[in-house]
């Protein structure tokens, strides 16, 4: 087994990976883990006021204080809200993050969500997982990783598909114990709490967190817990580490 201690959480936009797996986070961040989180996205679109580098700037900065609290290592892949596609250039820029990064388990986005741009973030952590050990995919300046690492999906956004099936999870972690880092997290992206009262009438930005994790608890009898789902596919990992890193926390359905 790969001994490097190193979970990345690469989602698509910021605050996607503090409501779907910061808690997940924190638990193996109390293990040891060093925690690196990134997004394909610097948030451009998330505002109703601010223009696109304005609200860039300050989402880049509110992801990086949430990633402070666990001692992680924010990373922007730069790529535009809207438009986060599947292909080469993009593609390039996610091989070159895990690379960088070196991560033994990768947390992505859910492949199927309500979000286009959610799915290809996952599409493009998925290849580059596979990829980023192949040395004639170039990355100038980075060399290649040769561990495919542990690959998990978070849950999709109201564990939900665009038909309204529910996305149930195959692994649920017990976050009980740090729902409040969780939170604190979360808190951390006042702008995006800001825009969402603006937009739609949410004041209870940290509510709807917990109120899903809470459903997910409630699943496995406990209060709080996230869902994943693991990449099975020929290749990657097969044995489920995070049941081997946080023991009893984890249900396996
Ligand atoms: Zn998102």
């Amino acid at each position: 087994m790969n001994q490097n201690k190193t979970a990345l959480a690469f989602l698509c936009h910021p605050d996607d990976a503090e409501f779907m797996c910061a808690g997940t986070l924190a638990l193996l961040k109390q293990k040891g883990w060093q925690i690196h989180i990134a997004t394909m996205t610097a948030g451009d679109c998330g505002s109703a006021t601010l223009g696109r580098e304005e609200i860039s700037k300050i989402r880049r900065k509110e992801s990086a204080d949430a990633a402070a609290i666990l001692d992680a290592q924010y990373h922007c892949n730069e790529l535009e809200d809207v438009f986060v596609m599947y292909d080469k250039t993009s593609l390039l820029k996610t091989i070159e993050i895990i690379r960088n990064v070196k991560p033994t388990i990768v947390f992505a986005a859910s492949p199927q969500c309500y979000f286009i741009d959610h799915e290809n973030a996952s599409s493009l952590v998925r290849t580059a997982c596979f990829s980023c050990g192949i040395p004639n995919v170039d990355t100038p300046g980075v060399e290649p990783y040769t561990s495919v690492p542990y690959l998990y999906y978070s849950d999709s956004m109201e564990g939900k598909d665009i038909f309204g099936n529910a996305i149930n999870p195959s692994i649920y972690i017990d976050i009980t114990s740090v729902i409040d880092t969780k939170e604190k997290m979360l808190c951390c992206h006042k702008s995006q709490r800001d825009w969402l009262m603006a937009h739609h009438g949410m004041d209870e930005y940290i509510e709807s967190m917990k109120r899903f994790a809470s459903k997910r608890g409630s699943q496995i009898n406990c209060k709080y817990a996230e869902g994943f789902r693991q990449h099975l596919g020929h290749s990657y990992p097969q044995d489920n580490i995070l049941k081997i890193e946080l023991k009893n926390l984890v249900t396996e359905k």
